[in-house]
C-alpha cells in the first residue's frame, strides 16, 4: 500500500494483454466449458483482459517456473528444450512444454506449476487433480496428456512446488489412451464450431467456479444468468457506482471481519487505552418490538 506497491500495479496494469488464438492450445483443452473453447477460438480479440491480479499470478509462475529450473540445474538435472512447440495439423491442437527430461535415455515431457501449500498437500498424483475442487487443476491432466499425444511419448512428469516452503515434489504421469481419445473428441467437436462460426450451449457449469473468470462472461450470458429475460439499461451514473462499489469490496469484506473480531475481543470495554485509540462503550438496553409487514426489493449484484 505505498507507493513502490502502486508503481508495480500500474506496471502490471499496462503489461496486460489478449494474445491471438489460432489453435485449441493444450493448456485449456480441459476446460469444463466447450462454450468456452469456442471464444477463446472465434472472440480472443474481445477477451476482457485479465485483472491486475491474474497477471500478477502469471508473473509469480514464470518466476516460480525459472527458480525450479535453477533448483533442477544445482542438482543435476538438465532440462532441455523448453517451451518446445508441439502441433497436431489435424486436431488444430498446440502445447508448449515447459521442458525435456532427460531420464535413463528417456525423454520426459515436464510441466512445472507452483502452488500455494493446501493445494501442494492435497496433491501427490494426477488422480488427484481430475475431480480437485479448483477448475484450473482439473485441466493440468488434460494438459499434459495433450503433450504426450503431441509427442508421442508414453510418460511425462509433473513437478510442484510448494510456493510457501518453496519444496518440490514431483510425479510420472502414464499416457492414457481414454483421456487422449476425450481430447481427440473436445478439438474435433470446438474445430466444427469454429468453421461454422456457431456456438454451443453454454456448458452446465458452476457460476462460482468457472463462468465467474471467464474472460467471455459479458459476451455468453450463461443460463444461471438467464433464468428470466435479461433487459439492457444505458446509465452511466449507476455503473460508475458500481464500479466504484466493486472496486470497494474487498475492503468492506476485509472491515466487516475487522469489526466482527473487534466486537467481540472489546465487550465491555470502557475508557480503555489501546496504543493511541481510547475505546469507551455502555451497554444498551434493546426494548422488543415487532416488524411491521411489508416488502422490501432483495437485490443481488454479479459482476460479469
Ligand atoms: S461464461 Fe460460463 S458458460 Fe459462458 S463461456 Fe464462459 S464458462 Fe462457458
Amino acid at each position: 500500500m505505498g507507493w513502490i506497491s502502486d508503481k508495480i500495479k500500474e506496471t502490471k496494469a499496462q503489461k496486460r494483454y489478449v494474445s491471438p488464438i489460432h489453435a485449441n492450445r493444450a493448456s485449456e483443452i480441459g476446460h469444463p466449458c466447450l462454450r468456452y473453447l469456442v471464444h477463446l477460438r472465434l472472440d480472443w480479440l474481445k477477451a476482457e483482459l485479465p485483472s491486475v491480479k491474474k497477471q500478477t499470478l502469471f508473473d509469480d509462475a514464470k518466476y516460480h517456473e525459472e527458480a525450479v529450473i535453477d533448483t533442477l540445474k544445482e542438482a543435476g538435472i538438465i532440462v532441455l528444450q523448453r517451451q518446445r512447440p508441439f502441433w497436431s495439423e489435424k486436431l488444430q491442437l498446440i502445447g508448449h512444454i515447459d521442458g525435456v527430461i532427460l531420464c535413463s535415455d528417456h525423454e520426459l515431457p515436464l510441466e512445472i506449476k507452483a502452488l500455494n501449500p493446501q493445494d501442494w498437500h492435497q496433491i501427490d498424483k494426477v488422480d488427484d487433480m481430475i475431480e480437485y475442487p479448483k477448475v484450473w487443476v482439473r485441466k493440468w491432466p488434460f494438459q499434459m496428456q495433450a503433450y504426450l499425444g503431441l509427442a508421442n511419448q508414453k510418460e511425462g512428469v509433473f513437478i510442484l512446488k510448494n510456493k510457501l516452503t518453496g519444496e518440490l515434489k514431483d510425479f510420472p504421469v502414464s499416457f492414457k489412451e481414454e483421456l487422449w481419445n476425450k481430447i481427440i473428441a473436445i478439438c474435433t467437436t470446438v474445430n466444427n464450431y469454429v468453421s461454422a462460426k456457431s456456438y454451443p450451449e453454454p456448458a452446465e457449469v458452476e457460476y462460482d467456479k468457472v463462468c465467474r473468470y471467464c474472460p467471455f462472461l459479458t459476451l455468453c450470458v450463461p443460463e444461471a444468468l438467464r433464468e428470466k429475460d435479461v433487459e439492457i439499461w444505458e446509465n452511466s451514473d449507476i455503473e460508475e457506482l458500481l464500479n466504484k462499489r466493486e472496486k470497494l469490496l474487498p475492503l468492506k469484506k476485509e472491515f466487516d471481519e475487522i469489526e466482527k473480531a473487534l466486537k467481540k475481543a472489546l465487550e465491555g470495554a470502557d475508557n480503555v487505552i489501546i496504543g493511541s485509540y481510547l475505546i469507551k462503550g455502555k451497554w444498551i438496553e434493546r426494548k422488543a418490538y415487532t416488524v411491521p409487514e411489508g416488502r422490501y426489493w432483495k437485490r443481488e449484484i454479479i459482476k460479469l
